[in-house]
């Protein structure tokens, strides 16, 4: 299966020229990896008509849906509204939703069905709420596993893919650390083992990845697990090669492997 990196570029950057500059620098790149690993561009909502009918190689997500199709819902986005800008991927669950925004579990769980509904692959951060302690990882991404797949059938399992994204890993949170490659791998295989249990050999089939101050310096240390399918990045996926870099390394070590 195809290693899978993500830029989550959040409210950036501030104009559509240089969002076109970077979406476009990824895709003059893309012949050389898009055999082995696919790149997801997740842009804020405004951006993506600008880039959505040139972009061929990179894949277009964005960054919130809403759990209906249409409605007197101020502020969201309607996964029909995505679809009709070739948006395949939505990031759900994200710790800044959670933490800025109130968004609690059973919104992600209801957000996660209407995006699968339309065909728009959810990508599902677990990493516990704020002040989450890394001693308690396991406990917190198993309750927000269950929480946030309550309802779902194997088939819509399957096609989520998960990132375990600590939320002290992630680069603006105050005293950030980004977890070491054993931690994330040893969470990683933990999200398996929870797939595993609803899904037996299936679980083979889906990718989780790792998120959290991933960039060129410190890629290695992720990539180099085999079970760790790819990376969500977020700062530095706003510089075209440092983020270049991190799809370089993931892509080097699924050749290796071959
Ligand atoms: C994120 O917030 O999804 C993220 C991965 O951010 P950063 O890489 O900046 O820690």
């Amino acid at each position: 299966m195809k290693k899978l990196v993500i830029a989550n570029w959040k409210m950036n950057p501030q104009t559509v020229d240089e969002a076109r500059r970077l979406v476009a620098s990824l895709e003059h790149r893309m012949h050389v990896v898009a055999e082995h690993t696919e790149v997801v561009v997740c842009a804020p909502f405004v951006y993506i008509p600008a880039f959505s009918h040139y972009i061929h190689q990179v894949k277009l997500g964005a960054q919130n849906v809403s759990w209906q199709d249409a409605g007197p819902l101020t502020g969201e986005i309607s996964p029909l509204q995505l679809k009709e800008w070739k948006v395949d991927y939505v990031i759900l669950g994200h710790s800044e939703r959670r933490l800025y925004l109130g968004e609690t579990d059973s919104m992600v769980n209801a957000k996660i069905i209407s995006a699968l509904k339309h065909r728009i692959t959810p990508i599902v951060c677990l990493g516990g709420e704020e002040n989450a302690k890394k001693d308690d990882m396991k406990t917190l991404v198993t309750e927000q596993f269950r929480k946030v797949v309550k309802g779902l059938d194997k088939k819509d399992l399957e096609k989520i893919v998960f990132v375990y994204e600590p939320v002290w890993a992630i680069s603006t949170m105050k005293k950030s650390q980004p977890a070491t490659g054993e931690h994330a791998y040893e969470l990683i295989a933990h999200i398996y083992s929870l797939l595993e249990k609803k899904l037996g050999k299936m679980a083979r089939n889906m990718r989780v990845l790792y998120g959290g101050t991933v960039n060129q310096e410190n890629v290695h240390e992720y990539a180099q697990f085999p079970q760790i399918d790819g990376a969500l990045v977020g700062a530095a996926s706003l510089d075209p090669d440092n983020f270049w870099q991190v799809v370089s390394e993931f892509n080097r070590e699924s050749i290796h492997r071959i």
